[in-house]
């Protein structure tokens, strides 16, 4: 079937940078998001505003789309299993429900041969208690669901802030994780196609602050030997998942050369801006090609250069960003200015 239009659930700044790079190819994209006025809304032919779980919005999304995808991990299983009764939705529905869960997360990396940092499920103080007194170094409580950008976290150090802890993650269900010693982080985003082909854009060296990711640094400064082996568990959890499209893939490097999964989203991420200013394809770009069944492009990287976020007042720094060369600036469209909230981002080539 020939696609003409793309549905995309989600129309924050992924949204918005997927819909534009699917104009680019000529394909028109519909929008899914309670939110009037979306990021995405501003590049799309239209918006549903409604919930992600609304039926009737579901119905017409299927209906007028010939391919949907979404930009947020934590779109309703329930509505990705409806939609994919009536048309084609990726990445697979397998993918969300996985990355969904913390735990489930872990143990599919465990299934995939892929390390992580010690962890435990904890389902109550009493849990959390016992697993302290047992494991007394610094761990992080970390909710199964809903945390992102460093939101549902709580670092503990000792074994009397249980009580503390729970309260702060208002007693939601949750895994305790040992807290890594890292030199660096860096993210592997790749794409899968429908033919089951695989291409990796360099890999990425990440700086966050409270949880949120500040800073986009090409290329890590890792060697080939450890870039290889991240590319090579990316390879696993793809293939493991029958994915298609752009997943995001970041790991802890230890001080000893290891390699420690942190997480992994099943869509374009972040850590990926850059390709849109320093690569011969963007992220988006690829996602698009992935999920409209087109030959993906070996990303060629043509430059160095680091991207950086542009978080609540941040915004300040737009002016003086707009003199300077060698910067694309990339602006999400949000009216309102808020502490935490990410407003654009720029890739300085280096
Ligand atoms: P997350 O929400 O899991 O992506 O965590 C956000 C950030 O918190 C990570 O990018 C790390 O900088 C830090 N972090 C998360 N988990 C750990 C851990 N187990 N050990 C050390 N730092 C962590």
């Amino acid at each position: 079937m020939s696609i003409k239009t793309v549905g995309i659930i989600g129309g924050g700044q992924l949204g918005r940078m997927l819909a534009m790079a699917a104009g680019r190819l000529n394909f028109q994209t519909l929008v899914l998001d309670p939110q009037a006025n979306c990021p995405a809304a501003q590049f799309c032919v239209a918006q549903i505003i409604a919930a992600y779980d609304d039926t009737k919005a579901l119905e017409r999304l299927a209906r007028e789309c010939d391919v949907i995808t979404y930009e947020f991990e934590n779109v309703p299983v329930k509505a990705a299993h409806f939609l994919e009764t009536q048309t084609s939705i990726f990445p697979p529905s397998t993918a969300l429900e996985i990355s969904q869960d913390r735990l489930s997360e872990k143990q599919f990396f465990g299934q995939c041969a892929i390390p992580t940092a010690p962890y435990w499920q904890i389902d109550s103080e009493a849990d959390l208690q016992a697993t302290l007194n047992v494991n007394k170094g610094m761990s992080i409580l970390k909710t199964r669901r809903l945390g992102y950008d460093g939101k549902g976290q709580v670092r503990i150090q000792g074994t009397d802030q249980a009580a503390s802890a729970m309260a702060a993650i208002h007693h939601a269900p949750a895994i305790l994780e040992g807290f890594v010693d890292f030199v660096r982080e860096i993210s592997v985003i790749a794409a899968r196609g429908q033919s089951g082909e695989i291409e990796f854009f360099d890999i990425p060296e990440n700086i966050h602050r409270e949880g949120i990711l500040r800073q986009s640094t090409l290329p890590a400064a890792i060697d080939e030997r450890l870039s290889k082996k991240a590319q090579e568990h990316t390879h696993h959890l793809l293939e493991k998942l029958n994915y298609v499209g752009v997943i995001a893939l970041e790991f802890f490097v230890t001080p000893q050369g290891d390699l420690i999964a942190n997480e992994f989203a099943p869509r374009v991420h972040n850590s990926g801006h850059w390709t849109e200013t320093a690569c011969c394809v963007s992220q988006f770009e690829q996602h698009i090609r992935a999920i409209c069944a087109l030959p993906l492009v070996k990303p060629v990287r043509h430059s160095d250069c680091v991207m950086e976020n542009l978080i609540g007042d941040d915004m300040a720094q737009v002016p003086e960003l707009l003199t300077q060369e060698k910067i694309t600036l990339h602006l999400y469209g949000k009216d309102e200015v808020r502490a935490g909230r990410k407003m654009g981002h720029f890739t300085r080539l280096i």
